[in-house]
This record gives structure tokens, sequence and C-alpha cells, in this order.
């Protein structure tokens, strides 16, 4: 079975988006991936569909029910399925490349995508709901975060990318940001590629772009070093 993502959202039409693009999209047309969209709003109340109401307490904004929520989760995701249930918020863990390589060797995901203020607490406790943030800032929904995550998981997926190879090197794989490349013209507006990387001497080149990453993620991200 290829990996499974499932989007819980009021705006299924951002789906699959860019991932319908290059190597996700050639890669989602084989089969290697498959991505199914359940609109909130199917599952909303009344003749309006209502999906949201006034935050209990007072203050500014709107708050997606947990009732409804909650039939819209249920349609995506069975109570036996084995695929984690993802919401994505601010709030939540901060997404790892650690973490994308933990869910792209699983079966797949569920992603709610929060919208307005956010959603009713009691749903990500009702539905054992994982909360994942990409950055320290607020988007205007969880959609595009989604696609953020789905992005980094399907290119890991078997079968996505043409040179398997070229994800094991990069930043964060091996703990420390990547070093720099070039390619041709050999000089480029007075600027020449570095010697050593044309040398033809490979333990040389090794041992430059090892240097190179440490002094890029020693200047820029201390943090990744400890
Ligand atoms: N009131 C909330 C922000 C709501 S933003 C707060 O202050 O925490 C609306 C929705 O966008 C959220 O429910 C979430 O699904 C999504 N979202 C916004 N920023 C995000 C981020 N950095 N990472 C993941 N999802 C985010």
């Amino acid at each position: 079975m290829s990996f499974h993502a499932s989007i819980i959202t009021l705006y299924p039409e951002m789906f699959p988006g860019p991932l319908g693009l290059s190597l996700a999209g050639r890669a989602l047309e084989r089969g290697d991936w498959r991505l199914e969209t359940t609109h909130i709003r199917d599952f909303g109340e009344g003749r309006s569909r209502a999906v949201d109401d006034t935050p209990s307490g007072g203050s500014a904004g709107m708050v997606l029910r947990a009732d409804v929520l909650a039939r819209a989760i249920d349609a995506a995701s069975p109570a036996d399925d084995a695929r984690p249930r993802l919401l994505m918020s601010p709030r939540g863990r901060p997404l790892s490349q650690q973490m994308v390589r933990e869910l792209a060797a699983g079966p797949g995901v569920n992603i709610v995508c929060g919208r307005f203020e956010g959603v009713d607490e009691r749903i990500i406790e009702g539905r054992g709901l994982i909360e994942v943030s990409i950055g320290d800032y607020i988007l205007s929904g969880g959609e595009m975060a989604a696609l953020v995550l789905l992005d980094s998981i399907v290119r890991l997926l078997p079968g996505v990318m043409g040179n398997a190879l070229s994800g094991e090197t990069e930043s964060f794989e091996t703990g420390l940001l990547e070093h720099p490349h070039y390619t041709r013209p050999a000089v480029w507006e007075g600027r020449p590629i570095p010697p050593v990387l044309t040398s033809g001497d490979h333990g040389a080149v090794e041992k430059w772009r090892r240097q190179q990453a440490e002094r890029i993620t020693r200047e820029r991200r201390p943090d990744l070093l400890k």
C-alpha cells in the first residue's frame, strides 16, 4: 500500500496544489502516494452548514466546532486507523527532518487544517490529535502548513526522488547544514569555482565539503552542533 494522506480542510481546492507538479505530482500520478480531501463544510450544522462559532468566554474571531470537526475526522479516519492524526498548529511540536523521516516510513497521515482562531480544544484530546508547527509565525490557515509537511514527506518516499543519493547529504540529514554548490561556467562575473572542486581529488573534495559544512553550521546555526 502506498503512503496515504488524508486532509481535513475547509479548502479542499488547495490540494494537491503545488504537490500536483514536478516530482511530487508525477509520483502522485504513478500512485507512489495517495491524497484524499475531506471537506469540513460537508459536516456542518444546519442549512447553512455552519462549522464555527464564537469563542466561549468572549474575544475576537471564530473557533472551529468540535462536533463538526469530529464528524469530518471520523469520515476520513476510522477508529482503527493506523495513520497518525495531526493538527497543524503554531502551538505544536516544531516540524523537524527527524519527524518527517518517521512519518515517511509509516502508512500515511491524517492532517487537520485549522482556520480562524483555531479549533475547540476538546477535539485535540477527543481524537488524539498531535499538534505540529512549521515555525514561529502565524499563517491564516493550516492548508499551507499541511502542503509544507506533505512536500517534505513525499520527497522521501521510495521512487519519488530521481537521484536517491541527493537526499542523504542534505542539510539536517547529516546533523550539519549543507556545503556550498557550484556548477558551470568555471568563472562567472570574475568569480571562479573553488579549485579543489575541479581538482579531481575526491578525498580533498570530501574534506573541503565537510569543513565548509561545519563552518556554515557554526556561523549560522550553532544550536545544531550541540
Ligand atoms: N489563534 C491561533 C492561530 C490561528 S491561525 C494562535 O494564536 O495560536 C489559524 C490556523 O492556521 C491554525 O489553526 C493552524 O491550523 C494554522 N497555522 C497557523 N500558523 C501555523 C504554523 N506556524 N504552523 C502550523 N499551522 C499553523
